[in-house]
């Protein structure tokens, strides 16, 4: 192991235990908050399998299932500060943000993103739900959010449960969840949250 590396990962490991692990406990999960990432005018990446953005894709499965299962979409069309508030507002109980890799067209696989990089009941739940619906797929497990750290943190601050999933690549053929199958997903998924019990 390099000299560089080995910075790396001491910085890494003093980075993550700086994180408070006083987290309380969840008990119960009721309310649930979705965000939509990206924007009507930046919509993420792009799946030309699926003819589709991030943006777009979960606009349109969530929408799907919104009445169905009565928790909140929030979008981040108005900024972050706007989604900040909307989740205070809405004081859920837990937050999952929703997106979907892109990379060299043939990486694959889903996995989870939390604050500290470790698996948490919701990561758990996640990754649990990915497994049994989807059990020929690549599990590539929880990751350290360097990329989502910052929407993480937002979410954060309406409840310490929070999550960001990337269930397929978009940009691998092999890879892509079609929204009909997503829909299934999202409401088992939904189903798992609610019978949770701390
Ligand atoms: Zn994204």
């Amino acid at each position: 192991m390099g000299l560089m590396n080995r910075i790396r990962g001491f910085f890494r490991q003093h980075t993550r235990s700086s994180i408070p692990v006083d987290v309380p406990s969840l008990d119960e999960i009721n309310t649930i908050a979705y965000i939509i990432d990206h924007t009507s005018w930046a919509q993420g990446a792009d799946s030309y399998e699926l003819e589709t953005s991030e943006y777009q894709y979960y606009q349109n499965v969530l929408e799907h299932v919104r009445s169905s299962l009565d928790m909140h979409i929030v979008y981040r069309d108005n900024g972050w500060a706007a989604v900040s508030d909307e989740l205070q507002r809405i004081n859920p109980d837990v937050v999952v943000e929703w997106h979907f890799n892109s990379f060299n067209g043939s990486a694959q696989g889903y996995e989870a993103l939390t604050l500290d990089g470790r698996p948490s009941v919701l990561s758990d739940i996640f990754l649990d739900t990915m497994r049994n619906e989807f059990p020929d797929r690549v599990e590539r497990g929880v990751k350290y959010p360097h990329r989502g750290k910052y929407n993480l943190h937002i979410a954060s601050g309406a409840t310490p449960h929070c999550v960001l999933v990337e269930p397929f690549f978009g940009d691998n053929t092999n890879d892509v969840i079609y929204p009909s199958d997503m829909i299934r997903f999202i409401r088992l998924f939904t189903e798992n949250l609610r019978k949770h019990r701390g």
